[in-house]
């Protein structure tokens, strides 16, 4: 038994919160022989990152001027060829940035052949997991337990349409999510011209689809996750964040790769934000919080596990700092609208400390971009 004493919980006020088996067990006012002092901290639900190419952890900041194009052509075939070790070594390390900013969960998209690695390495960084494998990986690991389950990472429109239909029945087949690229327009509409669409299917970017496939998506209960900074550096059009939900859906957000954004959701929820008061929209701040936990949860299959701090949901929480001066009605956009990695005092993820006060539990940053050095310099030789 633990207890979270005196935070100003988010949507709360000031408040405890009780965690039981790693699970929220009230908010309210508790006592217990284990405490985290959280007097003038905020206390909100854990990020929740629906789209990150864990892999590409080692070559932070190297995309800063790629287009799409160049990524796809130049660098992602550089980092095909990945001895397993470092696969593992390198979503380690970006599991563990992950978790140092208050990501608690994670859909990692995978790095082909290195499934068993992968899920290796997100179970030792600590942090809650989708692995997002090939289909014929997925048949493997489905039985995964613990923090880390399985989804069917489907390269979408690229391939041809049975191609398509035959990955999301091998996800269904195993009850598991399937998630997939979208950017042009009318990837959308063929999946649903072919009866595909549906609530275990998770969408990623769609730049390019028509309101009307927006609306196809929303109507069809399927996630769709917005990584807007990616988006913006490559090029990749207009981020659909705002058109998304103004047909009626709820978007997620992503990293999607640190090659040319920081790896904390902060960015994320920021880009978007900037991008809807670019065109006219008066979203409130604090919203984009929703983005970044709840409904990111909700667009992965997660919604009843994590992504808020309702009674019930395992207990994947983030403390920060930096906001204890505001009326609680302002913190949520403050947070929005000025937060950062800095301010990410403690994390805990299922009910376990792996952040406290500003220090990672059990990894060293440094340490592990020290293990991938030579990923980078063989990559951007
Ligand atoms: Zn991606």
């Amino acid at each position: 038994m633990l207890v979270i004493k005196g935070g100003q919980v988010l949507g709360v006020g000031i408040a405890d919160v009780l965690i039981e088996d790693g699970a929220i067990a009230g908010v309210g006012s508790f006592d217990a022989p284990d405490a985290i002092d959280a007097t003038g901290l905020v206390v909100l639900p854990g990020f929740v990152d629906t789209h990150r190419h864990l892999v590409h952890s080692p070559l932070r900041g190297a995309g800063a001027d790629l287009t799409l194009n160049g990524y796809l052509t130049e660098l992602s075939p550089r980092m095909s060829s990945l001895p397993a070790r470092d696969v593992r070594a390198a979503t380690l390390l970006g599991a563990v940035e992950a978790l140092n900013a208050g990501v608690t969960t994670v859909l990692s998209w995978g790095h082909p052949g290195a499934s068993t690695v992968e899920a290796e390495a997100l179970a030792e960084a600590g942090i809650r997991a989708l692995a997002g494998v090939a289909p014929d990986d997925a048949r493997l690991l489905a039985d995964s337990t613990g923090l880390i389950g399985i989804a069917v990472a489907s390269w979408g429109p690229r391939l041809p349409l049975a191609d398509n239909a035959r990955d999301i029945a091998t996800a269904r087949s195993l009850g598991l999510l399937t998630t997939m690229h979208i950017g042009r327009e009318g990837s959308v509409a063929r999946l649903a011209d072919a009866g595909l669409l549906g609530p275990d299917l998770h969408f990623v970017h769609g730049n390019g689809s028509s309101d009307d496939e927006l609306k196809m998506l929303v109507d069809a209960g399927a996630g769709l996750t917005v990584t807007p900074t990616s988006e913006l550096m490559m090029m990749s059009g207009a981020p659909v964040h705002g058109r998304f939900c103004d047909a009626g859906g709820a978007p997620a957000l992503g990293v999607d790769v640190v090659l040319n954004s920081t790896a904390d959701m902060f960015e994320q929820m920021r880009a978007a934000l900037r991008l809807e008061r670019l065109r006219g929209t008066d979203v409130a701040a604090g919203s984009l919080l929703r983005s970044a936990s709840a409904d990111g949860a909700r667009a992965i299959g997660l919604g009843d596990v994590t992504g808020s701090l309702d009674v019930g949901k395992r207990a994947d929480i983030v403390l920060l700092d930096g906001f204890g001066h505001l009326p609680p009605e302002l913190i949520a956009g403050g947070i929005v609208a000025t937060g950062g990695v800095a301010d990410v005092r403690s994390v805990l993820v299922d009910g376990r400390v792996v952040k406290r006060d500003g220090v990672l539990v059990d990894h060293d940053l440094l340490a592990l971009r020290a293990a991938v050095a030579r990923v980078a310099r063989r990559a951007l030789a």
